[in-house]
C-alpha cells in the first residue's frame, strides 16, 4: 500500500529531530515527517531542560549523528559532573567536600542551549530532505496493519497523513502511551523545578581562597554541571552557549515539600534557607531570570517501547527516570537508534519481528536495572562520603558496561544481545543483581554512619581503573568475542571494587577483619559479623586485593586506607 511517508515522527524536539537525522543518515532514500506544535524559532536558553549530555549521549550526537564540529562550535565543552556536598549552613563553597574531575576529561561531553540545538537541527534535517511541519498539533493516530494515520490540525484546518511506521516523541504529551494504555508507575516519586538567568555565573569565584581555586585547572568548574547536594535535594547549575545559566532544585518530597519552591518567590526563599551562597549569587539576578518551570513527580516508565506492528516510543514520550546524572539524552540515543534499526531493516525487505522484541525486552531490563541508582538514594545525598564512593560506583558501572556496549554497536547486535542478556546466569542477570546488592548497601549503609566531613576534594579520576573505564568506552572492539571478553572484565573490576569497599566499610561497622574475603553479589550490613566472615569462605569471594584497595583509597575522605 502507498504511504504519504515511510516515517512519522510526533513532536520535533531533541528525540524526534535527532531520529530524523539518523534514519537519513542511515538511508536517504526513507521518506521520513516530522510533526511539530511550536510554530516559531525557539528562545535561546529558556527553552527546555536536558542541557548537560553524558558520555554515552555525547558518543551519539558526536559521533553516531556526525555532530562533532556543530558542538564543538556552538555549545560548551563540559567538564563532566561536579558535586559540592554540605557543610554546615552551606556558606563557604571552599569548606564544602567538593567531588569532581581536576583535570580534562578523556571523553568529551556538552552542555547543550536546547533552544540553539533544537532550531539547528530543523535546519540539519530538512536540509536532507525531512519534511518538518511546524506549527501543527497532532490530534490522534490510527494504528493499523495496513499502515497508520496521522491526524493534525494546521492553520485551524484539520488534515491527515499516511505512514509505514509512527514513532512517538511527542515528550511528556505521551500520545501513544496514552492512547495505547502504556504508561506504568515506578516508585520513584521527585519533583524539580528550574529557571534560566540572563548571564554566565563561575562558582570558582564565590570563594578568594587560593588553595582551593587551585584545586582544580583555571575555568574547569564553571564548565561542569554543578550540583550542590543536600539532605533530599541537588541543586543544578549549568551553563550555556548562549552567555546564560540554568538553574534547578530538585528533591524528595520527604524531605522538601514540593510547595516550598514551585514558584518563582518560594524557589529563592528555599535557597536562602538551604543553599544561602547560592541564594547571595543569585539575588544579583533577580531581575534578569528568563523562565521558571515546574515538574512534579517526573518519573515514569512504559509496558512497551517498539511493537512489532511497525510504531514506537522514544525520548520523553517513552519513560523517564531521573536527571541526576543527567541521562535523558542517553535514553534517548538507545532508543533512537533501535527504532533507526527496525525502520532501515524492515525498508531493506528484512523481517523484524523478533528483533522489534529483543529489542523492546532489552529497552525494558535496561531501565529497570537503572532505577536502584536513584531509588530512595535522595536520603543519602548530604552524606559526603558514601556518595563519593556511590557516585564512582554509578560511574565505573555506567561506563565499563552500557556505554561501552553502546559504543561498540551492541545493542543492535542480536549475537552480542543473545550472548549477554538470554542464558541463565547471564552477564545481564549478574550485572543487574550485583548493582542491585551495592545499590542497597549503600542505603543500609546510609542508615547506620552519617558522617559529616569538611574541606576535602574527592577526584574519581584519581581511581586509576575508573579513569580507564572511561577512556575504555569509545575503544572499538575488532570483534564480537573481544567486546564480549572486555565486557567480563569490566564486570570483574566491579566485583571487586564492591568487594573492597565493603571490606573497608564492614571492618569498620562490623568489626570484620580487615583481609575478610567477600562475595560482592552478598555484601549487606544486615548480616552480622560471623554471617560475612562465613560467606567470605564462597568460592564466589574476592580475597583481599591490594592494588584495588589502594587505588579506591583516593575515596575515602578522612582514613585512606593504603595497604
Ligand atoms: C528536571 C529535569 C532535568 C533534566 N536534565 C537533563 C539533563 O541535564 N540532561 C539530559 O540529557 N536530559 C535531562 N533531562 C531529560 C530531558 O529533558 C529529556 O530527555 C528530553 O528533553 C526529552 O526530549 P524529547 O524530544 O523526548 O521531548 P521534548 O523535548 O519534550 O519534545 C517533544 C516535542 O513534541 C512536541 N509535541 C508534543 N505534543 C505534540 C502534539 N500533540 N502535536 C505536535 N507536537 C507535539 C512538543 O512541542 C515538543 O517539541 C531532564 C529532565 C528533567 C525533568
Amino acid at each position: 500500500m502507498q504511504h504519504d511517508y515511510d516515517v512519522i515522527i510526533l513532536g520535533g524536539g531533541m528525540a524526534g529531530l535527532t531520529l530524523a537525522l539518523q534514519i537519513k543518515q542511515k538511508q536517504a532514500d526513507i521518506s521520513v515527517a516530522v510533526l511539530e506544535k511550536r510554530s516559531k524559532k525557539a528562545p535561546h536558553a529558556a527553552h527546555k531542560v536536558g542541557e548537560s549530555t553524558v558520555e554515552l549521549g555525547t558518543y551519539y550526537l558526536r559521533e553516531e549523528l556526525n555532530l562533532k564540529d556543530y558542538l564543538e562550535e556552538n555549545h560548551l565543552h563540559k567538564h563532566g559532573l561536579r558535586f559540592y556536598f554540605s557543610q554546615d549552613g552551606n556558606e563557604a563553597i571552599d569548606k564544602r567536600v567538593e567531588y569532581g574531575a581536576r583535570n580534562e576529561l578523556y571523553v568529551p561531553s556538552h552542555q547543550i542551549d536546547r533552544g540553539i540545538f533544537e532550531n539547528d537541527l530543523v535546519d540539519i534535517v530538512s536540509r536532507l530532505g525531512v519534511e518538518i511541519k511546524l506549527g501543527v498539533h497532532i490530534s490522534d493516530v490510527d494504528l493499523s496493519d495496513e499502515g497508520h494515520t496521522v491526524f493534525y490540525k494546521e492553520n485551524g484546518e484539520e488534515k491527515q497523513l499516511t505512514s509505514n511506521w509512527v514513532v512517538d516523541a511527542t515528550g511528556r504529551t505521551n500520545l501513544l502511551k496514552r492512547k495505547e494504555g502504556l504508561k506504568k508507575e515506578i516508585n520513584h516519586n521527585i519533583n524539580a523545578a528550574w529557571f534560566r538567568v540572563e548571564g554566565e555565573i563561575d562558582v570558582e569565584s564565590w570563594s578568594d581562597n587560593e588553595s582551593w581555586k587551585n584545586y582544580i585547572n583555571p575555568g574547569l568548574r564553571r564548565l561542569g554541571t554543578v550540583h550542590f547536594m543536600g539532605k533530599g535535594y541537588w541543586l543544578w547549575f549549568i551553563p550555556l552557549s548562549s552567555g546564560n545559566t540554568s538553574i534547578g532544585i530538585v528533591a524528595d518530597p520527604r524531605f522538601h515539600d514540593f510547595s516550598s519552591f514551585n514558584k518563582l518567590e518560594k524557589a529563592y526563599d528555599w535557597l536562602e534557607k538551604n543553599e544561602p551562597l547560592c541564594a547571595k549569587h543569585l539575588a544579583a539576578k533577580k531581575d534578569k531570570v528568563l523562565d521558571f518551570r515546574i515538574l512534579k513527580n517526573y518519573s515514569y516508565n512504559s509496558t512497551l517501547f517498539y511493537s512489532t506492528n511497525n510504531w514506537g516510543v522514544v525520548g520523553e514520550a517513552g519513560a523517564f527516570l531521573d536527571p541526576f546524572y543527567s541521562p535523558g539524552a542517553d535514553f534517548i540515543s538507545l532508543a533512537n537508534s533501535w527504532m533507526t534499526d527496525l525502520i532501515v531493516r524492515e525498508r531493506s525487505g528484512e523481517n523484524v519481528y523478533t528483533r522489534t522484541i529483543v529489542y523492546d525486552k532489552v529497552h525494558s531490563r535496561l531501565f529497570e536495572n537503572w532505577i536502584p541508582i536513584y531509588q530512595d538514594k535522595y536520603e543519602l545525598f548530604d552524606n559526603p562520603q558514601i556518595m563519593c564512593v556511590k557516585i564512582t560506583w554509578d560511574f565505573a558501572v555506567y561506563w565499563g558496561i552500557p556505554s561501552l556496549i553502546f559504543t561498540n554497536g551492541g545493542f543492535i547486535n542480536l549475537n552480542i544481545l543473545k550472548s549477554l542478556f538470554t542464558t541463565h546466569n547471564s552477564f545481564g542477570e549478574r550485572f543487574a543483581k550485583l548493582n542491585k546488592q551495592v545499590q542497597d548497601f549503600y542505603l543500609d549503609w546510609g542508615r547506620i554512619e552519617n558522617k559529616t566531613i569538611f574541606d576535602t576534594y574527592i577526584d574519581p579520576m584519581a581511581v586509576p581503573f575508573v579513569a580507564d573505564l572511561q577512556k575504555g568506552l569509545e575503544y572499538i572492539h575488532e570483534s564480537e568475542e573481544k567486546l564480549i571478553n572486555k565486557l567480563e572484565e569490566n564486570l570483574l573490576i566491579l566485583e571487586k571494587m564492591a568487594a573492597e569497599i565493603f571490606r573497608v566499610v564492614s571492618a569498620r561497622i562490623k568489626n570484620t577483619p580487615f583481609d575478610l574475603s567477600v562475595d560482592p553479589y552478598k555484601v549487606s550490613l544486615k548480616l552480622n559479623k560471623e554471617e560475612l566472615i562465613e560467606f567470605g569462605k564462597a568460592e564466589t569471594a574476592h580475597a583481599l586485593d591490594k592494588y584495588m584497595a589502594n587505588a579506591i583509597s583516593a575515596l575515602w575522605l578522612k582514613e585512606k586506607v593504603i595497604i
